[in-house]
């Protein structure tokens, strides 16, 4: 398999607190990989950095081979990395439909754009990735009326729409009742297997993300603490002193 991302000696710090001290990661095209780590230990500051929010204060993010550090989080988005969930914002006021159409980006937008947005092709799109999420039935109905965990499927297929080939996600069942988390990882799971999409995921419930990742990489004090397969993590003693016995 081919490296997707490589992240390289990547540090930050807010003042004084060091939320990422020289962290180093590799992830291979097409994998699953779970990030994992005590509060505070510096994970939702990687993802920001990963994906443009915040500047890195040392240290490269090479996406595909291209330094992509020096980029913010649209050009990267359209370069194929995405971070789903916090990006995606719904129209609650618009049809799904209509949320799927908007999110459909064009090299430039222009008054062009607004009609490409528009044409037939990108609503056979939007209308084949509703039916991915199950929300093919709803399509004509406003966003602010599906529930929680159905606009949580919304946001994901309006991520999808523009044929991301990494996404990464903070925390995605964060918020969701129990009940609607395994629609989620079934949508995500099918999203790796059917577009070859890469994931990256931080993930809390340990039930979830070991059932999902191929490899995870637990965090602690702003560092990699560990690497392996889920087995090797949850064995591994290091981790198991700074996180899950806690969990
Ligand atoms: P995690 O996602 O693992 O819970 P974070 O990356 O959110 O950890 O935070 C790591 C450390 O950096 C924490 O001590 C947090 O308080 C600090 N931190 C994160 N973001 C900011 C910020 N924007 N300003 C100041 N401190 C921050
Ligand atoms: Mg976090």
């Amino acid at each position: 398999m081919e490296t997707i991302l490589k992240v390289r000696n990547v540090s930050k710090s807010f003042g004084g607190v060091e939320a990422n001290k020289e962290v180093s990661l590799e992830i291979k095209s097409g994998d699953i990989v779970g990030l994992i780590g005590p509060n505070g230990s510096g994970k939702s500051t990687l993802f920001n950095m990963i994906c443009g929010i915040q500047p890195i204060d040392k240290g490269e993010v090479i996406f595909e081979g291209k330094e992509i550090s020096k980029y913010n989080v649209s050009e990267i988005a359209r370069f194929g990395l995405l971070r789903t969930f916090q990006e995606t914002k719904i129209y609650s006021k618009m049809t799904c439909l209509e949320n799927m159409q908007i999110s459909y980006k064009t090299p430039q937008d222009t008054l062009m754009s607004f009609f490409s947005k528009i044409s037939q092709n990108v609503i056979k799109k939007s209308e084949e990735l509703l039916d991915f999420v199950g929300l093919y039935e709803k399509r004509k109905l406003k966003a602010g009326d599906l529930s929680f965990g159905q606009q949580k499927l919304l946001e994901l297929a309006m991520s999808l729409i523009n044929g991301p080939k990494m996404l990464i996600l903070d925390e995605p069942t964060a918020g969701i009742n129990p009940t609607l988390i395994n629609g989620i990882i079934d949508r995500l799971k099918k999203a790796n297997e059917e577009f070859n999409i890469t994931l990256f995921i931080i993930e809390h419930n340990m039930q979830v993300i070991m059932g999902l990742a191929k490899k995870i990489y637990c965090m602690n004090h702003g560092k990699i603490l560990a690497q392996g397969t889920p087995e090797e993590i949850k064995n591994n003693k290091n981790v198991i002193n700074a996180y899950l016995g806690a969990v």
